[in-house]
């Protein structure tokens, strides 16, 4: 790895011939980050924070941000904005801030603390997540986050995390795909509730202090914007049905990823993706819609009846071998009567140097090739079987049973629940599923969206994982936006807020907003069809599962386009919506959540088509290379694509932000 420090381009821009989408968008003027930093890579951070204007103390009291989210990227941001003295409101449709998906978390976060002096610094995690991320994210971004990131775990252990420790009272790591060091901070195999726990903690001690008002049950559904910038939402009450408006001098959307568009995935059962759709149609750019990351370790699907998947922490790689039998023929027979030599470790075959810690894409990939072969094991779903093996048994002669307990206890304790077997004396069955999405509304530098007073942060942005994501990065840039880069950014926009006109809910943009909702509103209950909006959302997710899925084909994905608009068509004729606008009603809220992911499958449809290569979690059939591995086209698809809304049943239009690396060369990647 040469190093390079950052202050002279090392490639060129791309330059895209083939048109695989066309008839299906409209080409816009390139994009280009109005705030991007310059100089030497390790210091644009600082230089930027110095930079940005200031806003004194007594002033904060005076200029209000809406954060939407109070998982991990919206609770950061909500408690360190609170304890600056902004007035801050938070939204969150369920219960309790605490409910947010971030408490799924499971395995760690990543930090480069180098306390196993094992060769780990910022730049070494900043190299890994560029390289993992397949070359296609913003390297200034990324090498801000590698920079923060020691921070963070300081900032979490303060609150009272409680990281798991060594002997010697030290924090403790392990290790996660695509990476040769240990950096991941874990606390057992419930990172993401501890760390949310102390979130919250901060938030509500702001709330206590009166700087923070908290609305529970709350859904953001539009966004206001005036004269051009975005000053408040509308959101109706889940409890009474009333629509709300909210006015602020800025909003943040930190509402979490939209996986769920596939209906089944790791993804806790509501999220979704209103907040940004509502956003992406009022005019914020959506980028990389297409870049989904698929998890290798989840509980396979077991029926036609399912709604939810259940990840199995990528953690368990660290000790667990995965397998598949050399023979089809075995694939019936009890592994345990397996010998060693009929087994095939085929990541351990494949890729010698990170074994079964490749990154994720590959994991899933190699998992799909072996259950296509005819190698797969479990029960026949559908034609074929859809499991390999990840094996703990020489694990457990090496450490000893209570050693692995003592690691991943909460983990196998969930598997033997779910599946009926013990995953301490029969090896755990798992299959790829969907589990993150890279893509996200497009933001610069200073997590700003190009609507400006919008900002976006942790899973709902696009900026850091390029076309896939490492595992435990997702923690880091959640807490890393909401901790220390957004509170940075924003203030240098809130500096302007004695200029923001004076608005209040008679502006005729804020009453065309609440309109605009409570007309949908009315629109759903009054379809008067015959289907459910969860028969809608399931025929989605099988749409997108199985032509934009794990491998993507031009013929698959004009056929699945061609699909989701017929299904457009017939749920805006044929819905059924029961009960009424003015109470509870999770029909009415799952209507206007399908509704948006039916869209947004169709814009994941045209980004997939239109990028003809092969790059992280999006792997076009068209583009590989002999022995079956993802080829990259760096001299076509070096850029961001940042879609605009084009206007309803118009074509999307397309932004290219060209991705240029002054710190980093461009490889293929290899992990052999
Ligand atoms: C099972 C599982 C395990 C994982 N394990 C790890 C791990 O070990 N390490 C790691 O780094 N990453 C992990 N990830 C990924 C990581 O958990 C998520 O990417 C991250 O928690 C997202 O945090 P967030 O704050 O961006 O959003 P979320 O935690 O999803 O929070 C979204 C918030 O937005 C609110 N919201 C959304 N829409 C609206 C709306 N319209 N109106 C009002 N409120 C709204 C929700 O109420 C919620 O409060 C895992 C993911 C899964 C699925």
């Amino acid at each position: 790895m040469a190093f390079h420090d950052g202050t002279s381009p090392l490639n060129e821009p791309s330059h895209q011939l083939s048109d695989d989408a066309r008839g299906y968008y409209t080409l816009g003027e390139p994009l280009v980050d109005p705030v991007a930093p310059t100089g030497p890579i390790k210091d644009r951070w600082t230089q930027r924070k110095f930079d940005n204007r200031l806003v004194n103390p007594a002033n904060r009291r005076k200029m209000s941000v809406i954060i939407v989210g109070t998982g991990l990227a919206g609770g950061a941001a909500a408690a360190t904005l609170g304890e600056a003295g902004y007035h801050v409101k938070s939204f969150c449709y369920q219960d309790s801030p605490r409910r947010a998906h971030s408490i799924a978390a499971q395995g760690g976060i990543n930090a480069a603390k180098n306390y196993k002096e094992d060769g780990d610094s910022v730049f070494r995690l900043f190299y890994d997540t560029v390289k993992g991320g397949d070359y296609r994210s913003r390297e200034s971004n990324v090498y801000r986050l590698a920079e923060v990131s020691a921070n963070i775990i300081d900032q979490c252990v303060a609150q009272g995390v409680p990281f798991a420790r060594d002997y010697g009272g030290l924090l403790d790591n392990r290790s996660f795909g695509g990476v040769q060091v240990s950096r991941t901070f874990y606390a057992r195999g419930q990172t993401g509730q501890q760390l949310l726990i102390g979130a919250y903690q901060a938030m509500e001690r702001q709330v206590a202090a009166g700087t923070v008002e908290q609305f529970t049950r709350h859904e953001m559904l539009e966004l206001i914007v005036v004269d051009g910038k975005a000053r408040g939402i509308i959101a109706r009450d889940l409890v009474t049905g009333a629509i709300e408006t909210h006015l602020a001098d800025a909003v943040v959307l930190a509402s979490g990823g939209y996986g769920n568009v596939f209906y089944l995935s790791t993804n806790a059962m509501g999220s979704n993706v209103t907040a940004t759709w509502r956003a992406h149609r009022k005019g914020a750019y959506m980028a990389n819609p297409c870049y989904t990351q698929i998890h290798p370790t989840c509980i396979p699907v077991a029926g036609e009846h399912q709604s939810k998947l259940t990840l199995m922490s990528e953690s368990l790689r660290n000790d667990g071998r995965i397998w598949v039998p050399k023979n089809a023929e075995d694939c019936t027979k009890d592994p345990r009567d397996i010998p060693e030599e009929d087994r095939d470790y085929y990541l351990e075959r494949l890729y010698p140097s990170f074994g079964n810690l490749v990154p994720r894409d590959i994991a899933s990939r190699q998992a799909k090739n072996m259950c296509d072969e005819g190698r797969g094991v479990g029960p026949m779903v559908g034609d074929f079987r859809r499991g390999v093996y990840l094996d703990f048994a020489e694990a457990i002669d090496r450490l000893g049973e209570d050693a692995v307990r003592e690691k991943y206890d909460n983990l196998f304790d969930m598997y033997e629940r779910i599946t009926g077997e013990n995953p301490y004396q029969v090896p755990m069955r798992i299959y790829p599923a969907v589990h993150y999405v890279m893509g996200g509304l497009w933001v610069d530098y200073h997590l700003q969206s190009n609507i400006p007073g919008l900002f976006v942060t942790g899973e709902a942005n696009f900026s850091d994982h390029g076309a896939n994501r490492l595992g435990a990065s997702a923690l880091m840039q959640g807490l890393a936006d909401g901790y220390f880069v957004l509170p940075n950014t924003i203030r240098d926009y809130l500096a302007d807020t004695p200029k923001l006109t004076k608005i209040d809910e008679t502006h005729p943009a804020v009453v065309e907003a609440q309109a605009s909702v409570e007309d949908r509103v009315t629109k759903f209950l009054t379809i008067n069809g015959t289907r459910s909006a969860d028969s809608f959302h399931k025929e989605l997710g099988q749409i997108m599962w199985e032509f934009c899925g794990m491998e993507r084909s031009e013929e698959g994905l004009r056929k699945a386009i061609d699909m989701i608009r017929e299904l457009k068509a017939e749920f805006w004729t044929n819905l059924k919506v029961l009960g009424t606008a003015d109470s509870l009603n999770q029909s009415l809220e799952k209507a206007g959540r399908v509704a948006d992911f039916i869209e947004l499958g169709e814009l994941m449809c045209v980004d997939a088509l239109n990028r003809r290569e092969s790059c992280g979690g999006h792997f076009r059939a068209e583009s590989q290379t002999e022995d079956g591995e993802a080829l990259r086209d760096d001299s076509e698809f070096a850029y961001v694509a940042a879609w605009e809304f084009g206007g309803e049943d118009a074509q999307p239009v397309l932004h290219k932000e060209d991705l240029i690396y002054t710190a980093i060369e461009m490889k293929q990647r290899s992990y052999k």
